[in-house]
Order: structure tokens, then C-alpha cells, then sequence
């Protein structure tokens, strides 16, 4: 049996019994010298050893022997889980305490290694407890966001146009925060995994290119370096493999949430963001509390006027930390290009189609509670951290903080539609939006069957795609950092990855 299991083993390391009894000999000793003894007297568990796996990260294995002669090996991997390197690395004796005790007690819960395409990969629960676990879905599966962002490609397309005529406007280059090197930094706040962000610099790149060009400069001397933000738990990987080959610039990825700081100070030439910023930093939490005041009876998924006075007040927030986050990291001058999903002013949002999509969306949820699928706490404590801006009040916001000349505020074209919607590609494309957050507030087992419904649900209320209802905009928002220096006592700077 350990035999069988260790031929699966990574890296040849531990290919036959012969190494695997070296290497855990070894690893004893060295156990033997770190432990008290009393940590030994547990036969069952041993280090077996430590390595690196066939896809190149370092593990630890560790073997359970059982009463009945059974042998498991289960292989520590990485991220910060109670088996991770992170932290075994720190302690060995953190490693056995935490693997002997998880095994022991949950045992289940861990899943034997799988050999898949030839690498070594273990799966277990993962968890991410700062407040950032959403994060489209990656990849190129059938409900990635790789797929199902042709939307948010269109509107990086119809903002091309201006964005080629703002940069040409204002784009100084005899700024000396510009013309002093021949590095032009561009960041991209909210880039997910592509290919839309790689659209959206490419872009930028040609229009700073043309600029150049028609100022007699010569664009060859310009070196682009571009940094491509998300969360921390967005799939970089995912992006890093799709980064287009010959690409006319070097690609960074920079980890962290966009409403605190994440890059030194008067560092940014140009900052761009699109549809990523009504996503907010987290579900505000009065919003809970009113939902215990009553509210839940007669709820209307997140469009009840109470609620969305709560959400305002936190976009508000957002916006504030995010601008004066941006104001530091720009350099004088620096410009700030921001595609921003709201709607129009005046408009209410439980009546527009958008605000109706998220109300068919929880009532599925509430479908499922009323046949006992999940609890009705559980869909009451569910929001979606989201809000719907209108060009005045972030007109308004932007002015209130004071860093930024608004060069314009334009609302796009709506992108054309298929006369009659397919609800399937509809469910898609929030599916690949917000599979995520659902599957982390109400586990994996109900997500075909929420998404499932979802679909039937659009198609029983086509009339929410009229045109009446159209109310959302798609704002083209071209910011100018002011040259003066912003003072540290005339307004409070933005933390280092702060969230608030
Ligand atoms: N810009 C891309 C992706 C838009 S999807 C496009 O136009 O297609 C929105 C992205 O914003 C998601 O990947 C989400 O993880 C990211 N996002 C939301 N809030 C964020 C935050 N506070 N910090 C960094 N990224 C954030």
C-alpha cells in the first residue's frame, strides 16, 4: 500500500521504498532533535519528507500509519492552510500539531492526493479570511469570466475612441514627471484574469504612442512598464498565461485591494480602471442590522431604499479612499482613465433592468430557502457588495475630493445587443461574475441548481430587457491628478493596502 502510494509521489524523490526509508529516517532525526518527546510518542504520524513537487512547489509529505496496516501519505502544500509550507516552514512542530490534529479529528475532510497531468496536486478546503475571497472565475471553463466578459469588452471598446482623444488632449509630455525618464508606468485597478484589461493598455499604449508621435518625439525611446491589479485571490496565473506574446510592454502583477495604496508615492503615469469600481470593499454592515429591523419580509434583493442609502454611503467611502489612494501613487499631472458602470440620474435602481436581474437572483434564493434548499439566514445575511453610481453623484464625489481635475464625464454608448436575449448567456455572464462569492456564503452543492433556476427566471421575465428599463450607463470618466502636491494635514492619505 505505501509502496503503491509513494510511486505518485512528486519529483522522484520518494520513487521506491529504498529512498522513501532514507529520507524518512533523516527527517526523524531531525524531528527527534526539534520535538519534545512526547510529540514522538505518536508512531502514526511521521514527516516523511521534505521536497519539491513536479510543479515546482515545496512540499512536506507526511505518512499516517493506521491500526490495521494502512498507509496514507498526505502532502503539504502551499497557501496557508493548517498544511501549508507558509507554515511549516515557520515550525515543524506547528506542522505535526496542526496536520496530527486535523487528521485525527478530520480525517475527511482532506483529500488524497491526485495525480493530474502528471503533477501532484492536493485539495482541500481553502479558505481566505480577509474579506477579499471574490474573484471572477478563471480559467477558460465554461462559465470563466475569459468567456463570458464580451460585455465589458464591448463597453473597453466603445471607450476607445475618447480615450484616444483625452490622452491626445491632455497628456503633456513636457511635464517634467514624464519627460525625466523614458519609463511611462500604467496601471490597470481591477484587471481580473483578461483578456479585456490586455485590450484596454494596448489601447493605452497606441494613443501615448500617437501623442508622441505627433509632437515629432520619437515613441521608440518610451518604455511602457504596466501593472495589472486585482485581489489577492484573483488568478494571476490565470492572466499571466494569456498575457498577449509580443506585447509592446513589461507586465507586472500587483496584488491588494484598490481602495488602499499599492504603489509609492508619485510613481503612476496613467491609472485605468474599467467595471471594477461598483464593485465596493465589503457589504456595509448596517445593512444586516436592517434586515433585523423588519426589512426582510418585504425585501427586494438589495434595492430597498434603506438599503441602498447604506450602500451609498459606503461607496462614498470607497471612492474617497480609493481617489486620494490614486492621488498619491500619480505623478503630478498623472492621468486617471475610469470606465465606470452606473446609471442614470434619477434613476431608480430596483426599476432598472440591472436592479431587476439582481432581484430575480434573489428570488431564486428565496425559491430555494421556502423549499428548505438553504436557510432563510442565510439568504438574508447575502448582498452583493455593488453599487450603481449616476455621473452626478460621482461628479459630486470626485470634486468633495479634491485631488483631480475632471477633463470629462461622458456616458458611453450602450453596446448593441442581440434583438432577443439568450438567457443562458445571461446566466453565464453573472455566473462568471459572481459564482465565486455565491459558492463562499452558500457552499458549492447549491450553485448549479441557483444558476439553473436563474435562467428559467430571466426567461419568464424577458420584459425586464425592454428598453424602458435600460437605465444603466456606462460612464467614461477622464481624471487629471492637480499638479500641486497634495498636503498630508489637509486631507488624511490613504493606508498601505487599507481596506476601509
Ligand atoms: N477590468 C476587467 C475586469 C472587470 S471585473 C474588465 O473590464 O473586463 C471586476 C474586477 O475588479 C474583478 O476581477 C474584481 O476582482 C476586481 N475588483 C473588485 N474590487 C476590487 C478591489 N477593491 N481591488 C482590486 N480589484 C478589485
Amino acid at each position: 500500500m505505501a509502496s503503491e502510494q509513494t510511486k505518485m509521489l512528486p519529483q522522484g524523490k520518494v520513487t521506491n521504498e529504498d529512498t522513501e526509508m532514507s529520507s524518512e529516517k533523516k527527517m526523524e532525526n531531525e524531528i527527534t532533535k526539534m520535538l519534545p518527546e512526547k510529540e514522538m510518542a505518536n508512531e502514526e504520524t511521521k514527516i516523511v519528507l521534505e521536497g519539491e513537487s513536479a510543479d515546482g512547489e515545496t512540499n512536506i509529505l507526511l505518512k499516517k500509519e493506521s491500526a490495521n496496516g494502512e498507509t496514507k501519505l498526505y502532502c503539504m502544500d502551499s497557501g496557508d492552510g493548517p498544511y501549508s509550507y507558509a507554515r511549516c516552514s515557520c515550525s515543524q512542530k506547528d506542522l505535526v500539531d496542526a496536520a496530527t490534529k486535523e487528521m485525527e479529528n478530520e480525517d475527511t475532510k482532506m483529500q488524497e492526493k491526485e495525480m493530474t497531468n502528471g503533477k501532484t496536486k492536493m485539495l482541500m478546503d481553502k479558505e481566505i479570511s480577509n474579506g477579499e475571497t471574490y474573484h471572477m472565475n478563471s480559467g477558460d471553463g465554461p462559465y470563466s469570466y475569459a468567456k463570458y466578459s464580451s460585455y465589458q469588452k464591448a463597453i473597453v471598446d466603445a471607450a476607445k475612441k475618447m480615450l484616444v482623444e483625452a490622452i491626445s488632449d491632455n497628456l503633456d509630455i513636457n511635464n517634467p514627471s514624464f519627460g525625466s525618464s523614458n519609463t511611462l508606468r500604467i496601471a490597470d485597478m481591477g484587471c481580473s484574469v483578461g483578456p479585456n484589461a490586455f485590450i484596454a493598455v494596448q489601447n493605452i499604449v497606441e494613443a501615448v504612442t500617437l501623442k508622441y508621435q505627433s509632437m515629432q518625439q520619437n515613441p521608440q525611446a518610451l518604455e511602457f512598464h504596466v501593472f495589472f491589479n486585482d485581489h489577492v485571490a484573483n488568478d494571476f496565473n490565470a492572466l499571466f498565461r494569456s498575457l498577449p506574446p509580443s506585447r509592446p510592454y513589461f507586465a507586472v502583477g500587483v496584488p491588494g485591494s484598490f481602495h488602499g495604496r499599492l504603489f509609492p508615492k508619485s510613481s503612476l503615469h496613467i491609472v485605468h480602471s474599467s467595471y471594477a469600481l461598483h464593485w465596493l470593499s465589503k457589504v456595509p454592515k448596517e445593512v444586516m442590522e436592517i434586515n433585523f429591523l423588519g426589512l426582510k419580509n418585504r425585501r427586494n434583493y438589495s434595492t430597498a431604499d434603506e438599503v441602498l442609502e447604506v450602500f451609498s454611503r459606503q461607496y462614498k467611502r470607497d471612492m474617497q479612499s480609493f481617489l486620494t489612494a490614486r492621488a498619491q501613487e500619480l505623478v503630478g499631472g498623472g492621468l486617471m482613465v475610469l470606465l465606470v458602470v452606473g446609471m442614470q440620474n434619477g434613476a431608480i435602481f430596483s426599476q432598472t433592468c440591472s436592479g431587476m436581474v439582481f432581484n430575480l437572483f434573489g428570488s431564486c434564493l428565496m425559491d430555494m430557502a421556502n423549499v428548505g434548499l438553504v436557510s432563510n439566514e442565510k439568504v438574508y445575511s447575502f448582498h452583493f457588495p455593488l453599487y450603481y453610481t449616476t455621473p452626478k453623484e460621482l461628479g459630486a464625489l470626485i470634486e468633495t475630493n479634491g485631488y483631480f481635475n475632471i477633463e470629462k464625464i461622458e456616458i458611453l454608448a450602450r453596446p448593441v445587443e442581440h434583438e432577443s436575449p439568450d438567457y443562458r448567456i445571461c446566466s453565464f455572464h453573472l455566473r462568471a461574475a459572481m459564482e465565486g462569492l455565491v459558492e463562499e456564503h452558500f457552499g458549492k452543492e447549491i450553485v448549479e441548481d441557483l444558476f439553473e433556476r436563474y435562467t428559467n427566471k430571466l426567461e419568464e421575465n424577458s420584459f425586464i430587457f425592454d428598453e424602458e428599463y435600460r437605465k444603466e450607463t456606462h460612464l467614461f470618466v477622464f481624471l487629471r491628478r492637480k499638479i500641486t502636491e497634495y498636503s498630508s494635514e489637509e486631507k488624511p492619505e490613504a493606508e498601505i493596502g487599507s481596506e476601509e
